[in-house]
């Protein structure tokens, strides 16, 4: 079976998100809402698309576990959440089982989690050995902004990024950039340390994690171990107040 041409647009949209790439606001994940506006830019979104988004996701993701892909349905969630709200593992109405039906496969993945983690690193892979003009550094830039985003997808870790924020003012440690909008900080969380091997690393300690602006974070992730605070303000040209 193979994909329409807005089902074959939509996968590699999924797809560069999967690499962290893409204009969604999180890396490595795409809200509905989002995902409805680069399918269709001339018409609004409302709750009520949602069915149509998850059908089309769901048959792009039966035809990638038929193609030994992980399914990239999981990398769309709704704003603000980590992971879909249906329930993945639900033995009747789960994801997985719907997966299931459509393309005869199980998914090899017990939580939605480790199906998102398992796209990243598929796509991750496949665009590092394909990749021609692309730097090394902006790869690690885009993995190591990825690997403290993944420390807040875990509960625990939470506590101590809101902790850190709070504690920051929601204020960029670099640059001093501050901007809500809404209710909604601009802001991101970077952990000093790198957490090197595990994306699932449980971060223990608040002073590890200080408060970054987005563009202070890829600029700290151009190295490894990331750049310090001085070093990022001295390669932005930044005078420290
Ligand atoms: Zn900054």
């Amino acid at each position: 079976m193979l994909l329409t041409p807005e089902q074959a647009k939509v996968r590699s949209l999924l797809i560069n998100i999967a690499q962290g790439l893409g204009n969604s606001k999180r890396i490595g994940r795409i809200s509905y809402k989002e995902l409805w506006r680069h399918i269709h830019p001339k018409t609004t979104w409302s709750r009520a698309r949602t069915p149509m988004i998850v059908d089309l996701i769901t048959n792009i993701s039966a035809f990638e576990l038929r193609h030994k892909r992980p399914p990239l349905n999981v990398l769309v969630t709704p704003t603000n959440k980590l992971y879909p709200t249906e329930s993945w593992d639900d033995p009747v109405k789960g994801v997985r089982a719907h997966l299931k039906k459509l393309s005869k496969i199980r998914a090899p993945f017990a939580t939605y989690a480790a199906a998102q983690e398992a796209c990243w690193a598929y796509w991750t892979k496949k665009r590092k050995s394909s990749v021609g003009k692309t730097s090394t550094k902006e790869l690690s830039a885009i993995e190591g902004a990825r690997v403290d985003s993944s420390a807040t997808f875990i509960k625990r870790n939470r506590k101590l990024v809101e902790e850190a924020k709070r504690r920051d003012k929601f204020r960029c440690r670099a640059c001093k950039f501050q901007l809500s909008i809404g209710s909604a900080w601009i802001i991101d969380c970077h952990h000093k340390k790198p957490l090197s091997s595990s994306i699932a690393e449980i971060v223990t300690n608040v002073r590890d994690l200080i408060c970054l602006c987005p563009i202070c974070h890829r600029v700290a992730h151009t190295a490894t171990p990331p750049l310090s605070v001085g070093a990022i303000r001295r390669a932005r040209g930044i005078q420290r107040k």
